[in-house]
């Protein structure tokens, strides 16, 4: 007996399609049927091409590939040249070789990546709405000719280093020193969480200017001497996304590399408030692929001799997530339309990134229960996408703290920075 258990140990799995015949996993991708409202009707032509392709090749090249990536933690680089092909690299970016997609299409396209894989997408955002962003908005006219070319063509890549083990949510606080030597500078510190950093060629650097306490931004290469990156193990989501831990010991910046656009930490967050509107329509293509896969699953699995999708539970459920994409939809298009016409406020975007995430969350929460058991296997999609979306809640702003910078701003009263220690009444008794 016991020889016969183990003799079927280390077996590899079957494969889904055998041991579950009745649903089609994620790998054959299900048609997009989220759009109930027809909001593709308030796309440009443009806008509605960038759409169409992203999503062609986000169904036929990521989504065979990716659960086993996902499931061993590794960045899926043959899905790089795919993605280079698409020429979203660079987004909303005009000139030095980007695309200068519109707001809406730029956004368009990480939700799509992110409807098939919150991974990728999240690859393109820090790459694009991050690290290239501050090069254009921040960088010297050499740096955008010398750099944004060939990260939009995706021969080279970038991250961000903002955050450090001390400072997550209060970023403006952050540790890393800068200091002026000759020819350039040097930067000493940690960074962590720190995504694609693994194996960036570039990474846009965040330290404290020694000199003038205020926030600077520099231009790292791979390689330098002092730089240590190692990558973050054991994430229950975006497993795909090599986040790095970064030390930084002395590390020599020259001159023509520092950022002459940040001069404070209120540079960085004119960066911030743009991404974050590439962030909020994340949440949105995570729901509409966890709807799709939802919907199909619910027509081909059957119980008690009929589908699962004419139980009344199994369609209040499923109503509910429509429900709530087509509002993340719609306030992620007015978000956009609001940026376009320069009336966004910091407040804005911070609203739709907290709200979309909360919502989301939802979506994926369903969609794991309607799939029963097959709810937590990551072939069927919602598992991962369950995941993917905790990190998303939580970055660029957790949550909690974009509800408060929206709180402040309808309020008038900042409530998130900690109050000073309370005072000892003793001294003088
Ligand atoms: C997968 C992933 C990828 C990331 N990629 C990058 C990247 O590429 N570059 C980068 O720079 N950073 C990156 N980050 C970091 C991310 O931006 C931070 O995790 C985020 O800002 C939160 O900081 P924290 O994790 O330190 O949480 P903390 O700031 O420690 O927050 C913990 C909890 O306390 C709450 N909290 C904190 N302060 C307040 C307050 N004042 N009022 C009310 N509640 C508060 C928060 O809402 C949260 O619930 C990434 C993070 C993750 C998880």
């Amino acid at each position: 007996m016991a020889n016969d258990r183990t003799s079927h140990l280390g077996l590899p799995a079957m494969d889904i399609s055998l041991a579950f015949p009745q649903a089609t996993p994620a790998s054959k991708f299900p048609p997009c049927v989220s759009d109930y409202f027809q909001l593709d009707a308030f796309l440009t032509p443009e806008e509605r091409d960038i759409r169409k392709k992203v999503r062609e090749v986000a169904e036929t090249e990521i989504a065979p590939i990716i659960v086993k990536y996902w499931e061993r933690a590794e960045f899926p680089f043959e899905i790089v040249p795919k993605l280079a092909t698409l020429k979203v690299s660079g987004g909303t970016i005009k000139g030095y070789g980007c695309p200068g997609l519109s707001t809406l299409g730029s956004a368009l396209a990480l939700s799509e990546v992110a409807r098939v894989d919150a991974s990728c997408s999240t690859f393109l955002m820090v790459h694009t709405c991050l690290a290239m962003l501050t090069i254009s908005m921040c960088g010297s006219e050499d740096q955008k000719t010398k750099y944004l070319p060939s990260l939009a063509q995706l021969h080279t890549i970038s991250c961000w280093a903002l955050t450090e083990p001390n400072y997550g949510s209060d970023a403006s606080s952050l540790n890393t020193i800068a200091t002026k030597v000759e020819g350039g500078w040097k930067l000493d510190g940690q960074k962590r969480w720190i995504g694609n950093s693994t194996f960036a060629d570039i990474l846009v650097v965040f330290a404290r200017n020694i000199t003038t306490n205020q926030i600077n931004g520099f231009i790292v290469r791979k390689g330098t001497p002092g730089l240590r990156v190692t990558k973050i193990e054991n994430k229950i989501g975006l497993r795909c996304v090599q986040n790095g831990d970064i030390l930084l010991k002395g590390v020599f910046v020259a001159d023509e590399d520092r950022l002459p656009g940040i001069d404070s930490f209120q540079d960085t967050s004119k960066v911030l408030a743009v991404s974050r509107i590439m962030v909020s329509w994340q949440p949105i293509g995570i729901a509409m692929g966890v709807y799709d896969m939802c919907h199909r699953y619910l027509q081909e699995r059957k119980q008690f001799g009929v589908s699962l999708n004419s139980f009344q539970i199994s369609q209040e459920k499923l109503i509910r997530m429509l429900g709530n994409i087509q509002a993340m939809n719609l306030m992620g298009w007015r978000l956009c339309k609001l940026y376009d016409d320069g009336k966004m406020t910091p407040g804005h975007a911070s609203l739709t990134k907290a709200w979309n995430t909360l919502k989301a969350r939802e979506v994926v929460s369903l969609g794991r229960e309607l799939l029963g058991g097959n709810g937590i296997l990551t072939d069927f999609l919602v598992a991962k996408a369950f995941c993917d979306l905790e990190p998303i809640y939580s970055y660029e702003g957790t949550y909690e703290v974009n509800s408060l910078v929206t709180g402040r701003e309808v309020t008038g009263t900042a409530s998130f920075k900690a109050p000073p220690a309370r005072k000892l009444l003793t001294a003088k008794l």
